[in-house]
């Protein structure tokens, strides 16, 4: 069973997060989309997807990417948009450019973000996978207020959620390669990685 009060059976991690709760973040907005399923019966959630995305293209602070997510997005109000109108579309996280974060799929169902994806042979990888979308492009760097979000955000769900390891983080362009490109080349891998070495190692001390 998933561990979901933020507990280690062995040993306390060096930092405690407050905990997930109902698979839920306790501490950030919620704002349930309906395009999510339920995961396939005993799939373990042992994958973190990282994606950007911004409404219109490269605009920020808009509401438009909770409206997609909601189906509530008004697709005649830009151009882009006509091309979202069939889409369903969701993820279980956004964190904004000033860090803030938004929950729309609790952890434990399946939200739509990933599409046609493959992850070391395992196809549909939205079925064992959490989706973060951070507001962002390609084309520019993200926000340092990002970077400490997700850090603590990927803390706190490797403590709910032990199949999730650093090694076990990918971007959505590592699973549709040809297909997606985020989350881009501004993406600071090295950045997010040695930002959560305080929780692998206390994984490690925990094993
Ligand atoms: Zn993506």
């Amino acid at each position: 069973m998933l561990d979901c009060e933020g507990r280690r059976n062995v040993s306390q991690p060096l930092i405690v997060f407050s905990p997930i709760v109902n698979h839920r973040l306790n501490d950030s907005a919620f704002v349930e989309s309906p395009n999510q399923s339920a995961r396939p019966d005993g799939v373990e959630i042992d994958l973190l997807v990282i994606h950007n995305i911004s409404l219109p293209p490269g605009k920020f602070g808009t509401s438009c990417i909770a409206e997609l997510f909601c189906n509530t997005l008004d697709c005649s109000s830009h151009p882009y948009f006509e091309q979202l109108r069939e889409l369903k579309v969701s993820a279980h996280v956004l964190i904004a450019r000033n860090g803030m974060i938004t929950q729309f799929v609790p952890f434990d169902r399946k939200a739509w973000h990933a599409g046609q994806s493959c992850f070391q042979g395992r196809k549909n990888c939205n079925e064992f996978s959490i989706g973060i979308e951070l507001e962002g492009t390609d084309f520019e760097a993200f926000d340092d207020r990002q970077y400490e979000a997700l850090s603590a955000l990927t803390g706190r769900l490797m403590q709910a959620y032990h199949g999730l390891t650093v090694e076990r983080i990918v971007g959505h362009s590592d699973i549709a390669p040809g297909r997606k490109t985020d989350p881009g080349p501004y993406f600071n891998w090295e950045r997010f990685r040695e930002s959560l070495s305080d929780y692998s190692e206390s994984a490690d001390s925990a094993k």
